[in-house]
C-alpha cells in the first residue's frame, strides 16, 4: 500500500510524547488476553480474524478451541472447510473462517509455511485486508506498520478533532495519521514500552476501554491534556456517525423433532449468508430470501407454540416462533449431507447457526414451554 501524505502533521515532539503516555498507560492497564502472551504470528492472526465485529468474551473461548484442534498454519491448511466452520461455529461471519483457511494454504504453498513479513505479501492472501496486516506486522513481528481498526478510528477522530462524513476521504485521513504516528523501531530502544505493536495495541486498549463509543471516561484518559474533542466538548459526538440503515423484520417459523436425545437438524445452502451450517428445520413466513424454499423436509407442524425467539442477524431483525414438528411422510433414512439427527455435542462440531443455537440452548434451560431433552 503506497503511504498516503499526512493530512493532519502532528509535530515530532508531539508524537513522541504522544506514544511515550499512550504506551506507558498500556503497560499499566492492558487486559490479559491470551493472544497478548505470544509474538507467534499465526495464534495473533487468528486471534485478529475472530475479534473482527466479535467481543473478546466471545472470542476467548473459541480461540482456545480454535487453537487446540488447529495449532500450526499448517494444520489450518490441511484441515477441511467443513472442519474450520464448525470451530468458527457462533462466531458468525464465516467467510473469515473459509478465507483463514485458504490463507493458510498460500502461505504454505507459497511460502513454506512462514507467515510473510511484508504488507504486500500479506495482503496477497485471501480475507488478510490492510487492518490485519498491520495488526501481524506491528504485533508479531514489531515493524513499524500502521492499523486503523473502529477502536483506532475513534480515538483519533476524538484527539484530532477529526468532524467528517464517514467516506473514504475520512479513511485516508486516518490510516494517514496511523503511518505519521506509528513508532519506528529505533524508539523501542529509547523507551522499552514504546514498540509498534504496543502502540498498535494501545490505541485499540484505549478504545475498548476509556474511549468508548459511548460516556468516554476522558478523567481517566491519559490523552486527555491535548485532545480536541474533550476541549470542544464534542467528545460523544465524534467520530460523526453514518446514516443508520433501517433494519429488516423477519418473520420464521421453526421446527422442533425429537429423536431421543438427539434433534432433527438440516443444512443450509453451501453458497450465501451462513453457507454450510446446521440449523433447524426453519421456513420463512416474510420473504428476505435468507430462508428459500420450505423446511426443505416433508415436515408439518403439531401443537402449540413452544417458544418465541429474537434474535438478530447484522441488520436482520429476526422473531421464531419454535414450533413443535412431526413428518408428513417420514424418509427411510434423511439424506445425511441434508439432514440428521444430532446430539447437543454433535451440534458443536458440525457448527449450527447462531439462532438455532439459541433455541437449543432456551429450551435445556427450562426457558421454553417443554422439557428439553438434549444437553
Ligand atoms: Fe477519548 Fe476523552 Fe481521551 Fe479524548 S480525552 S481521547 S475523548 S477518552
Amino acid at each position: 500500500m503506497s503511504r498516503p501524505a499526512p493530512l493532519t502533521p502532528v509535530e515530532p515532539r508531539s508524537r513522541a510524547a504522544l506514544r511515550r503516555r499512550l504506551c506507558a498507560w498500556f503497560a499499566r492497564e492492558r487486559r490479559d488476553l491470551p493472544w497478548r502472551r505470544t509474538r507467534d504470528p499465526y495464534p495473533i492472526w487468528i486471534s485478529e480474524a475472530m475479534l473482527q465485529q466479535t467481543r473478546v468474551e466471545a472470542v476467548r473461548e473459541h480461540y482456545a478451541r480454535f487453537l487446540d484442534r488447529l495449532p500450526t498454519v499448517a494444520s489450518l491448511a490441511a484441515a477441511s472447510e467443513d472442519e474450520v466452520v464448525a470451530l468458527w461455529s457462533g462466531l458468525g461471519y464465516y467467510r473469515r473462517a473459509r478465507a483463514l483457511r485458504l490463507a493458510a494454504q498460500g502461505i504454505v504453498e507459497r511460502h513454506g509455511g512462514s507467515f510473510p513479513r511484508t504488507r504486500a505479501e500479506l495482503l496477497a492472501l485471501p480475507g488478510v485486508g490492510p487492518y490485519t496486516a498491520g495488526a501481524i506486522l506491528s504485533i508479531a513481528f514489531q515493524l513499524p506498520e500502521p492499523l486503523v481498526d473502529g477502536n483506532v478510528a475513534r480515538v483519533f477522530s476524538r484527539l484530532f478533532g477529526i468532524d467528517e462524513e464517514p467516506g473514504s476521504a475520512t479513511t485516508r485521513r486516518l490510516w494517514a495519521l496511523a503511518h505519521e504516528l506509528v513508532p519506528p523501531v529505533t524508539d523501542a530502544e529509547d523507551v522499552p514500552e514504546v514498540s509498534p505493536g504496543n502502540w498498535n495495541q494501545a490505541l485499540m486498549e484505549l478504545g475498548a476501554l476509556v474511549c468508548t463509543p459511548r460516556s468516554p471516561r476522558c478523567d481517566a484518559c491519559p490523552l486527555a491534556r491535548r485532545c480536541v474533542a474533550l476541549a470542544t466538548g464534542r467528545a460523544e459526538e465524534l467520530p460523526r456517525r453514518a446514516p443508520r440503515r433501517e433494519p429488516l423484520d423477519v418473520a420464521l417459523e421453526v421446527l422442533v423433532l425429537w429423536r431421543e436425545d438427539t434433534v432433527l437438524v438440516v443444512r443450509r445452502p453451501a453458497e450465501g449468508r451462513m453457507a454450510g451450517l446446521w440449523e433447524l428445520p426453519t421456513r420463512e413466513l416474510t420473504a428476505t430470501g435468507l430462508w428459500p424454499g420450505e423446511h426443505a423436509l416433508a415436515l408439518a407442524t403439531e401443537g402449540s407454540e413452544l417458544d418465541r425467539v429474537s434474535h438478530a442477524i447484522t441488520h436482520h431483525r429476526v422473531r421464531a416462533s419454535v414450533l413443535p414438528g412431526r413428518w408428513r411422510r417420514e424418509p427411510d433414512a434423511p439424506d445425511p449431507a441434508r439432514a440428521r439427527w444430532a446430539t447437543a455435542d454433535e451440534l458443536l462440531e458440525l457448527g449450527a447457526t447462531g439462532l438455532t443455537r439459541k433455541i437449543l440452548a432456551r429450551a435445556a434451560s427450562g426457558a421454553d414451554r417443554r422439557p428439553s431433552r438434549l444437553g
